[in-house]
C-alpha cells in the first residue's frame, strides 16, 4: 500500500496540472487509493480515476449512441444468452442432458465471454479440442445465434463495448483524453486477453504502481475458531476490546459465504456499523424476499402459501392490512392453489361471515365480524390487484420470461415491504433489475423455469456496495481489501478448504479443451480455471503487501460444526505463520495450540445470550438456574412443565384438571355428545382434554401433495353425499339398489366429483383421476354389495337424525338427544345421524348401517366396544330403538354395524357383537359399563394419554404431548404409581373392556 500510494502521490506531485488516469480495478478501489493520496498530504490535481468500464464506456459511446445501441447489463445479456441456448439447442445437442440444471445458462455466458475475450470467433472454435465435438457444435451454434441476435436488435454486450473501443482507438479515432495523459496501472490486476489488447493501445507515458514487494506486515496475529460464526465474534470483538474507532479497521473474508452473511447479521445484532465493499443481497431485504415469493406464487401454481408465507414474514405489504390478518384471510379462505379459486373462495367466505354477522346477537361478536368483513375486502382488493399484475402470464405451460419480470417489477413496486434504507435501496434494484429484463423480446419458456430464472436474478442482486466511509468497519472480500488504508485488518476463512480453493472445473469447457484452445490460437490467451488456486494465493500475497501497514489479524475456522471434524489452516497460512515466528519448521499443530481460539464462551460477550453462556460455562460451580428462569419466564414455566412430567405425581402437565367433577363429567355437565366424540375421548384423554377442553386448534392449511386429492376425511364426506343421494333416488322411485343403475350412479358421483373440486383444487389431474376412479369403483362395489343384501330387505331410512331437532311425517328422525342412563339418575345425552336404516319385511327386524370409506384394519379385530373407542354401533343401535318407538313403529332392532363399500374395504360389512348377546339385549350392559368407566375417568380430572401409537397417526397435538412414544412411556409410569387413584383405577378398568 504505501508503495503504490507513494508512487502515485509522487506522480501527482512530478505533474500536478498533467492529466493523470489511474486505471483501477474499481471505482472504489480507485477512490481509496486517491484519498490515501490526499492524506498523505499531497495534491492530486487532475487525477481521474477510471475503470476498464468507464474507459470503454468513454471511447465507445458515443459511436454506438449514434447508431442506435443498446448496451445490456449483465443479467439482460444473461436473459439473452439463456434465449440463444432455447434456440440453439435440440433434443440432440449435448447440453440438453443438462437444460433443468441450475446455473447451466450461467455457465454457458461466463464460457463464451472467456471465449471471446480470447479472441475465438464462433466460427474458428477448434472443434478438435473438444472431447466430445458435439460439444463445440452446441458452443459455436449457441455463440452464432447470441451474436446474431445482439446484432439484430443492436444490443451491446460489455464484451462487444471493449471489442469497439479497441477498434476505435486502432484506427485512430479521438480519444477522451490529452496526449500528453499519464496511464498508471496497478501491477497485478487480472485482465483478459481483449483488456491487455485494449490497454495495449494506450502505449505513451505508463507508469506501473507496484507495491507487492514488502510481503510482511508491521503486527499480525493468528486465531483459529470454533466455526465461522465464532471465526467473524472474535474479530468484533477483539475490535471492541481494543478500544480503537470502527472505521479505524477492515473486516476481510475469503469466501462470499457464508462470510458475508455471517457479517451482516452479526453486525445487524451488535448494532455495530459497516460498510460492505460487495453489497448486501438482496435476498436479505424485504423487497428481495418479496420478489422471490411472488415469483415462486407465479411459477409453482398460484399457491396461497407462498403469499401467506411472505405476508407474515413481514416482506409482503398489503395496504391498510397487517400481514398476520392478510395471511390468516386468506387461510380461512381455504383457497390452497389455483388462481380461479381466490376469487371465488373469498367471495364465500365473505357470504359466510355476513350470514354470522346478520345472526349473531352479541354485540361484541358482530362487531368482530363486521371487521372481518372488512379485512376480507381489503385482502379481495391485494388479490384483485395481484392477479391483475400477472394477467398477463395467467395461463399456460409456457410464458413469457420478459412478461413475468414486468409482473414482478409491478408487485416489487407495489407490494414489497419496505422499512429501512437497506430496503429501499433492494426495492429500486429490483425494479430496475426487472424493468431491464422486461423490455428484452419474448421468450415462451416453461413457467417453473421462468420462475426460477427471475428468482437467480434477484440472488444475485447486491445492494449497498459501498467505499470505507467515516465512522464504519468496512467489510470486503480479499480482492477489494486492504486498499482502505485502515489501521487493523482483519482475514477470515484463511482455512485450507476456503483458501486457496478448489480450482474447480469449468463445466463447460474443461481446462485440457481450453490448453488445446490455446495451443490453436494465437496467443492463447484462454484461462485455465484449475489454476484459480495459483490466483488465489497471489491474491493473497498481494494482500498481504497492500495491508502491511496495518495490523492484521488472520483467522481460520478450525471446525467443520456440522461435520464435527477438524479444519486445518491454509498452507499459505501457516507460511505466514512460520515467517512471523521466524521459524520454518512449525507445524500444523504448533500454529492451532499456539493461537487464541474463539469458540462460544469468550469472557467478553457481546450479546444477551453470549453473556448468559459465559456465565454458564466460565463460571465453574455456580448455579445459574434461579437468575436464568427469573430472566426468562417462558423457560420457568417450560421448567416447571419438565419437573413436572418427571415427576411420579399425575399434574396438570399430564392431563389433571382441577376442580374435578361437573364441568367434565358427561354424566353431570349436562352436555350433548356424538359418538365420535366419545371415541375421540376414549382413544386419547389427552387429545380429547386439548382439542374439546381447551378449545386448541390447529391451523388449517391446505396441504400441497402432488399425488393425494382430498383427506381421507373429506374423500369419506364426499361417499356419503354419493350413496345418499343414490339411495334416496332409488327409495323415491320404489327401487332397490341394483346394478343397472350404476351408470345413473356414476353421473351423480361425477356432480360430486365437480362440486368438491370447486372446493378442493386437486394439486394435478393424476390425483384427481385417481380419487375419481376410486370413487367409481366405489359405486360399483356398494351396487353389487347391495344388490345381493336387498334380496332380504329394504333400506327404509338415510341421513337419520336423533338430537339436531329434525322431524317430520317422513321421517323417524328424533329432534330430542337420546338419552342413555347410566345410573344414580345420571344420563348422557347423545346425537348423531344414522347413515342408513335396512328393514326386514319377513322377520320384522331393523338394521343399522354406518358407510365407512377407509379399510377394516380398526373394526375386524373382534372384539365388541374396543376400550369404549368403537360405540358408535352401539348407540346408533340405542337411538334407532328409541326413533322407532317414538314413531310407534315394531319389530326389533336386530344389527348395528359398518359397511366398506371400497376397493380399500372390498365392500366388507361387519356387525361388532357383545359375546353372547345381541343387539337389544346384549349392548345395554356392556355399553352402560364402558361409557361408566370412561366418564369415572375424565369426570375425575384424569386425560391420560392414548394406550395404543394407532390415534396419534393422525393427531395435530403431536408437538403438544411429545408423542407417543415419550407422552405414552410417561403416562404409564404415572399410572403405575398412582394405581390406587379412582381415576387411573377406572381408566384400567376401560382399558380391559374388549
Ligand atoms: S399424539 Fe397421541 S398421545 Fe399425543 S395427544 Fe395425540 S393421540 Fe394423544
Amino acid at each position: 500500500m504505501p508503495d503504490i500510494v507513494s508512487v502515485l502521490a509522487a506522480t501527482c506531485r512530478e505533474h500536478l496540472l498533467t492529466e493523470k488516469i489511474l486505471i483501477a480495478p474499481s471505482l472504489a478501489i480507485g477512490h481509496q487509493l486517491a484519498d490515501a493520496v490526499a492524506q498523505s498530504g499531497t495534491s492530486w490535481v487532475n487525477l481521474r480515476v477510471e475503470t476498464m468500464r468507464t474507459l470503454t464506456d468513454a471511447v465507445a459511446g458515443f459511436s454506438l449512441a449514434q447508431e442506435g445501441c443498446t448496451v445490456l447489463s449483465r443479467a439482460q445479456a444473461l436473459a439473452i444468452v439463456e434465449r440463444s441456448c432455447d434456440r440453439a439447442l435440440d433434443s440432440s445437442s449435448y447440453f440438453a442432458a443438462l437444460a433443468g440444471r441450475p446455473g447451466l445458462h450461467r455457465a454457458i455466458q461466463r464460457s463464451l465471454d472467456d471465449l471471446r475475450h480470447a479472441g475465438v470467433e464462433p466460427a474458428a472454435l477448434p472443434h478438435a479440442a473438444f472431447e466430445d465435438p458435439r460439444k463445440a457444435e452446441d458452443l459455436t451454434r449457441i455463440l452464432a445465434v447470441y451474436e446474431a441476435e445482439l446484432k439484430e436488435r443492436r444490443f451491446v454486450d460489455r464484451y462487444g463495448v471493449l471489442a469497439r473501443a479497441t477498434a476505435l482507438l486502432r484506427s485512430g479515432a479521438a480519444a477522451p483524453w490529452l496526449a500528453d495523459a499519464i496511464w498508471l496501472f496497478i501491477d497485478g490486476v487480472e485482465l483478459t486477453g481483449a483488456e491487455e489488447s485494449f490497454l495495449g493501445q494506450l502505449t505513451r507515458n505508463r507508469v506501473t504502481l507496484g507495491g507487492h514487494a514488502a510481503t510482511r506486515p508491521g503486527r499480525i496475529d493468528f486465531r483459529r475458531a470454533a466455526g465461522e460464526e465464532n471465526e467473524l465474534r472474535g474479530a468484533f470483538r477483539d475490535l471492541l476490546a481494543s478500544g480503537i474507532r470502527f472505521d479505524e479497521a477492515e473486516l476481510v473474508y475469503t469466501t462470499t459465504d457464508p462470510y458475508l452473511p455471517l457479517a451482516y447479521e452479526l453486525a445487524a445484532g451488535y448494532e455495530i456499523p459497516c460498510t460492505f465493499a460487495e453489497g448486501v443481497p438482496a435476498s436479505f431485504t424485504r423487497p428481495g424476499q418479496a420478489g422471490v415469493a411472488f415469483l415462486a406464487w407465479l411459477g409453482g401454481g398460484w399457491h396461497a402459501a407462498e403469499l401467506q408465507r411472505a405476508a407474515v414474514g413481514g416482506s409482503l405489504s398489503v395496504k391498510g392490512l397487517p400481514g398476520s390478518v392478510f395471511a390468516r384471510v386468506l387461510r380461512s379462505a381455504a383457497i390452497g392453489w389455483g388462481r380461479d379459486r381466490y376469487g371465488k373462495r373469498l367471495d364465500t367466505l365473505r357470504a359466510d361471515r355476513a350470514k354470522s354477522h346478520e345472526l349473531e346477537e352479541d354485540e361484541g361478536r358482530r362487531e368482530s365480524l363486521a371487521k372481518s368483513l372488512e379485512q376480507i375486502a381489503l385482502t379481495h382488493e391485494a388479490i384483485e390487484a395481484l392477479l391483475g399484475l400477472t394477467s398477463a402470464v395467467a395461463e399456460g405451460e409456457e410464458i413469457d420470461a420478459a412478461v413475468a419480470a414486468r409482473a414482478a417489477a409491478g408487485f416489487v413496486t407495489r407490494f414489497a415491504a419496505v422499512r429501512n434504507e437497506l430496503d429501499v435501496m433492494a426495492r429500486e434494484a429490483l425494479i430496475r433489475v426487472f424493468s431491464e429484463l422486461a423490455v428484452l423480446p419474448p421468450t415462451a419458456i416453461p413457467r417453473g423455469e421462468a420462475a426460477a430464472r427471475l428468482m437467480e436474478t434477484v440472488r444475485r442482486v447486491h445492494v449497498s456496495a459501498s467505499n470505507p466511509r467515516p465512522g464504519f468497519l468496512h467489510v470486503a472480500p480479499l480482492r477489494l481489501a486492504g486498499w482502505s488504508g485502515r489501521r487493523r485488518t482483519f482475514v477470515a476463512g484463511l482455512d485450507e478448504s476456503r483458501h486457496p480453493g478448489a480450482g474447480l472445473q469449468d463445466p463447460i469447457v474443461l481446462d485440457a479443451e481450453r490448453a488445446a484452445i490455446n495451443r490453436s490460437i494465437e496467443p492463447g490467451q484462454l484461462v485455465m480455471l484449475g489454476e484459480a488456486p495459483v490466483r488465489a494465493g497471489l491474491r493473497f500475497r498481494q494482500f498481504l503487501s497492500r495491508a502491511s501497514a496495518s495490523e492484521l489479524t488472520l483467522s481460520w475456522n478450525g471446525v467443520d460444526l456440522r461435520a464435527r471434524t477438524e479444519r486445518f489452516p491454509s498452507s499459505q497460512l501457516l507460511t505466514v505463520y512460520r515467517q512471523a515466528i521466524g521459524r520454518a519448521d512449525a507445524t500444523y499443530a504448533e500454529m492451532s495450540s499456539a493461537v487464541v481460539t474463539d469458540g462460544f464462551v469468550d469472557p467478553s460477550p457481546l450479546s444477551q445470550s453470549e453473556w448468559w453462556l459465559m456465565r454458564r460455562f466460565a463460571g465453574a460451580g455456580t448455579d445459574l438456574s434461579p437468575a436464568l428462569l427469573e430472566a426468562y419466564p417462558g423457560l420457568a414455566e417450560g421448567a416447571r412443565a419438565d419437573a413436572a412430567h418427571e415427576a411420579d405425581a399425575i399434574t396438570a402437565w399430564d392431563g389433571l384438571v382441577s376442580p374435578r367433577g361437573s364441568e367434565l363429567d358427561p354424566r353431570l355437565n349436562g352436555r350433548i355428545y356424538s359418538a365420535s366424540q366419545l371415541e375421540t375421548m376414549a382413544r386419547c384423554p389427552y387429545r380429547y382434554f386439548v382439542e374439546r377442553v381447551l378449545h386448541v386448534k390447529a391451523i388449517e392449511e391446505i396441504e400441497f401433495d402432488p399425488d393425494r386429492w382430498l383427506e381421507a376425511r373429506e374423500f369419506g364426506s364426499m361417499l356419503h353425499e354419493v350413496l345418499e343421494t343414490s339411495m334416496a333416488e332409488l327409495c323415491s322411485a320404489g327401487r332397490k339398489p341394483v346394478l343397472e343403475f350404476l351408470p345413473r350412479m356414476e353421473a351423480i358421483a361425477t356432480d360430486a366429483l365437480q362440486r368438491w373440486r370447486e372446493d378442493v383444487p386437486p394439486p394435478s389431474e393424476a390425483a384427481f383421476e385417481s380419487r375419481r376412479d376410486e370413487l367409481l369403483a366405489s359405486c360399483e362395489i356398494f351396487l353389487r354389495r347391495e344388490e345381493e343384501a336387498c334380496r332380504t330387505v329394504t333400506p327404509r331410512y338415510f341421513e337419520v337424525s336423533f338430537g339436531f331437532g329434525e322431524d317430520g311425517p317422513d321421517t323417524i328422525a328424533m329432534p330430542e338427544p337420546l338419552s342413555i342412563p347410566l345410573g344414580g339418575g345420571r344420563e348422557v345425552l347423545l346425537r348423531g345421524r344414522i347413515d342408513r336404516v335396512d328393514y326386514d319385511e319377513a322377520s320384522g327386524q331393523w338394521s343399522v348401517w354406518d358407510y365407512k370409506s377407509g379399510g377394516t384394519w380398526e373394526y375386524d379385530k373382534g372384539g365388541h366396544l374396543q376400550r369404549g373407542t368403537k360405540v358408535q354401533h352401539a348407540i346408533y343401535a340405542r337411538a334407532l330403538r328409541a326413533m322407532l318407538d317414538r314413531k310407534g313403529e315394531r319389530g326389533a332392532v336386530a344389527s348395528s354395524g359398518y359397511f366398506f363399500p371400497t376397493p380399500k374395504g372390498r365392500g366388507a360389512r361387519i356387525v361388532p357383537r357383545a359375546p353372547g348377546d345381541g343387539v337389544e339385549e346384549g349392548v345395554n350392559a356392556p355399553l352402560e359399563r364402558v361409557l361408566n368407566a370412561l366418564f369415572d375417568v375424565v369426570g375425575s380430572g384424569l386425560f391420560p394419554h392414548a394406550s395404543m401409537p394407532n390415534p396419534c397417526a393422525f393427531c395435530d397435538f403431536q408437538a403438544v404431548c411429545g408423542g407417543s412414544d415419550l407422552a405414552g412411556s410417561r403416562m404409564q409410569r404415572k399410572l403405575d404409581a398412582n394405581a390406587s387413584d379412582a381415576g387411573v383405577a377406572a381408566w384400567r378398568r376401560l382399558q380391559e373392556v374388549k
